[in-house]
């Protein structure tokens, strides 16, 4: 059992000062990930700040026609409200695909961002893990590797990011709001997550003393043509091998705009701008899909056991997109029984 001190914050100036004189404390929010992380003695935080009270709870159009969601929003609230089911139905679909309808009430904006990865050596504390540890060494490189990266990985560290939500926030290409004592920033999402590089130990560009506020979407939603498909061993309450996230905009037959995202492949969402520009002013067509997924797998590079990930990823991003295209999104099976 970890001893640590427990505080509620009141506001996000009170957490901002708390944290800054704290360098040993977390924020916990829905603690769906960080309490689990503590059980297995892979976080040890001194303090908890509890931040799940903050007014940090409103989705609110924005006067640049895009939504604001703050950072305590709950997966689910996120998932079904009506602007976001009706404008950007690409992130409800996503919110679905993951974890259980019980995480996703706890489970909070902010924290999605910031779960840790799920590579099972992570979580084992009698095994060396550049990420828990810097300069242990990676055991997934010449271990268990099925679940891991093909794309981005680095030779520290070859773990994917696990979440859902994020891939649609990549491809919606959203905004990262924060907030720290000596002020406020706001972090492209493209920027947000990192590569492991030789510091597989910092998953993202947050600092120390930085909580996160809120996410902002851009006008631009793609209500009609979306797709989010996750493939996964099992149909719930798993990590996805391979997800996409892709949304069109169709004129005259051809593509106007488009997005494409990946997870499940990479240490970050893993979008792909040169595939998108090939992609724009063409048909619709599975020819010019295969092509596209084809400049995103490029350097794709696999392991003694996740080389199938290369050709599962190349029919999920044809898949997806001949969904999105057809206007026929992947129905999550929650939404389904709802
Ligand atoms: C069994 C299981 C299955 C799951 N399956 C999926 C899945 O399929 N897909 C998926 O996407 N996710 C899945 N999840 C992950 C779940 O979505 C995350 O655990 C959750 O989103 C984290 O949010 P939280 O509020 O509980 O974060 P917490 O656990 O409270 O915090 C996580 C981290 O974020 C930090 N933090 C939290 N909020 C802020 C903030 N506002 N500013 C700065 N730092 C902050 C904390 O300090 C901590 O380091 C699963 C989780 C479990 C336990
Ligand atoms: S892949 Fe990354 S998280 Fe997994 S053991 Fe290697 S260093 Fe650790």
């Amino acid at each position: 059992m970890n001893s640590f001190d427990y505080t509620r914050a009141s506001d996000v100036a009170e957490a901002v000062k708390l944290k800054a004189a704290s360098p040993d404390a977390k924020f916990i929010a829905g603690g769906t990930n960080l309490i689990d992380l503590m059980k297995y003695h892979v976080e040890q935080p001194r303090r908890l700040i509890d931040i799940s009270r903050l007014p940090l709870t409103a989705v609110e159009e924005t006067s640049a026609g895009g939504v604001m969601i703050g950072a305590l929003v709950p997966n689910s609230t996120l998932a079904y409200h009506p602007v976001i089911e009706s404008r950007y139905p690409l992130l409800s679909s996503a919110i679905l695909a993951g974890a259980s309808a019980q995480l996703r009430n706890m489970a909070s904006t902010g924290g999605n961002l910031l779960q840790r990865t799920r590579c099972a050596y992570f979580y084992d504390t009698a095994t060396p893990c550049n990420k828990r540890k810097p300069g242990e060494g990676c055991s997934a490189i010449n271990g268990l590797n099925r679940g891991h990266a093909i794309l981005g990985a680095s030779t520290s560290c070859i773990a994917t990011h696990p979440s859902d939500m994020c891939v649609a926030l990549a491809a919606l290409v959203a905004k990262v709001h924060v907030a720290a004592s000596s002020g406020e920033r706001v972090i492209a999402f493209a920027d947000f997550h990192r590569l492991p590089g030789d510091r597989p130990d910092l998953d993202n560009t947050l600092r120390p003393d930085e909580i996160i506020t809120a996410i902002e979407l851009p006008a631009q939603g793609f209500a009609s043509n979306y797709s989010y498909l996750k493939i996964r061993d099992r149909l719930s309450y798993a990590f996805a091998l391979v997800s996409v996230a892709a949304a069109l905009k169709l004129d005259g037959g051809r593509i106007r705009e488009i997005r494409l995202a990946l997870g499940g492949v990479a240490h970050k969402p893993w979008r792909n701008e040169a595939a998108e520009a090939a992609l724009r002013g063409q048909a619709p067509d599975r020819e010019a899909f295969g092509r596209a997924a084809d400049l995103v797998l490029m350097d794709a590079k696999a392991h003694a056991h996740n080389a199938f990930k290369i050709s599962l990823a190349r029919r999920a991003i044809i898949r997806t997109l001949t969904q999105a295209a057809n206007a026929t999104p992947q129905i999550q099976s929650i939404k389904a029984i709802r």
